[in-house]
């Protein structure tokens, strides 16, 4: 049979294109905003970004980017391991590394890297991986990478973690991965308990803190912080590609973990480093992080207003305390619609369907931005309402 036979019978997308329907790969013509301009439409609102601190058009981001370019060029063209470390790559790491309060920081080319790298290069053959059914897809590809055997305990239930802990025994070397700010619903780990239950049964834990770190905790150091726990969280991992305003991903540990890592990652050894441009960006966006929590609060400030408003309007919207507000649909054609009948009136927001959630709980994801105005907000929640009654989401 020809191998390519799977590629010519892959008919799904294509349905959702003859319907109209089709959400993805849409193009942007202006950067990353509050407000941009897609399929040559202008004054689109963007609720569906992970720019959380609206820091990718911030000029001295923008800037610490092309003075890192014009001082190193264009790319390292190489790995960390052999030419590929800049100074400034080691300048970052140093300043992760004292923001999150561990002694050491390891970069990654991208977070989907950094969960692949940390997670094949930590648990091997003989350990065993306890991972929230919930948690993103490079923690489960980074699971598979691993020669570990990994166990799904169902999402943030910790009995049925400690039943798998207590299986296990005091004695196998265990790792608890969990997302600390869930991707997709914005929900948090179970963080309190998690290192109770740790601690009982001698398991280290991983919190992959993409949505987290910049956006929760008095400091921005993530949902550790929020929850008072940095000490006991034995690894975090983050991205730059969310409230870092850049590409690239880390990991902040002890130092032992992080020069084990360093030199066993197959994914940091094997790939080029992050480009100068990457790097420069977040390590100015590092810099605001630390000196304006203002933006942090604004954002957390402007996220609760609009969760609340939602539910009064009668949207089934889930309790929570970060910025990504998902609005429950219930279906795939109906959720496509959504998005497609929003962007018509300027919106834009994202479709979550199976099977990153069940098939009957599909949502719109609607994340926001610390340069969102109160106008925009209102705008947003005006358009969703009206679209939402027409489409019979919520009681005309
Ligand atoms: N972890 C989580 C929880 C994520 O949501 C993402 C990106 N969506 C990643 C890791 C991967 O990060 P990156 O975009 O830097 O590859």
């Amino acid at each position: 049979m020809d191998l390519f036979k799977k590629c010519y019978d892959y008919t799904m997308a294509k349905e959702a294109m003859a319907a109209g329907l089709y959400p993805y790969f849409h193009a942007l013509q202006t950067g990353q905003d509050t407000i941009v301009t897609m399929s040559n439409k202008e004054n689109v609102l963007m609720i569906g970004s992970n720019n959380y601190l609206g820091l990718t058009n911030d000029p001295r981001v923008i800037q610490a980017a092309v003075e890192a370019t014009t001082k190193y060029g264009s790319g390292c063209s190489g790995s960390r391991f052999l030419n590929g470390t800049l100074d400034l790559h080691i300048t970052l790491e140093e300043r992760l590394a004292k923001f999150m309060r561990k002694e050491k920081a390891l970069l990654f080319s991208a977070g989907f890297l950094a969960n692949l790298g940390i997670i094949s290069a930590i648990a091997g053959r003989g350990d065993y991986i306890l991972c929230d059914r919930a948690n993103h897809a490079s923690i489960y590809d980074g699971c598979r990478l691993s020669f570990a055997k990994m166990y799904k305990y169902e999402h943030n239930d910790m009995d049925d973690l400690e039943n798998l802990l207590k299986k296990l025994g005091k004695d196998a070397p265990k790792l608890i991965i969990t997302d600390g700010v869930f991707s997709m619903e914005g929900d948090l780990a179970n963080l309190p308990e998690i290192v109770r239950l740790a601690r009982k049964y001698n398991a280290r834990i991983l919190v992959d803190d993409a949505h987290g770190i910049g956006v929760l905790g008095a400091n921005g150091r993530g949902t550790a912080e929020y929850f008072g726990l940095e000490d006991e969280v034995d690894m975090i991992m983050g991205t730059f590609s969310k409230s870092f305003a850049s590409l690239g991903g880390f990991l902040v540990a002890s130092e032992p973990v992080c020069h084990y890592v360093q030199h066993v990652s197959r994914p940091l050894i094997f790939t080029a480093s992050m480009t100068p441009a990457a790097t420069g960006a977040a390590l100015k966006a590092l810099e605001i992080i630390e000196t304006e929590p203002e933006r942090r609060k604004h954002l957390l400030s402007l996220a609760n207003d609009f969760r609340t408003r939602l539910k009064e309007h009668g949207f089934i919207v889930r309790d929570g305390v970060t910025p990504i507000i998902p609005i429950l649909v219930g279906d795939m054609q109906k959720t496509f619609l959504f998005c497609k009948v929003l962007f018509e009136h300027g919106v834009y927001v994202n479709p979550v369907v199976a099977p990153a959630v069940p098939a009957d709980a599909t949502l719109i994801r609607t994340s926001l931005t610390a340069t969102h105005t109160k106008e925009q907000i209102d705008r947003a929640l005006q358009t969703l309402v009206k679209v939402g009654k027409e489409l019979a989401v919520i009681p005309a």
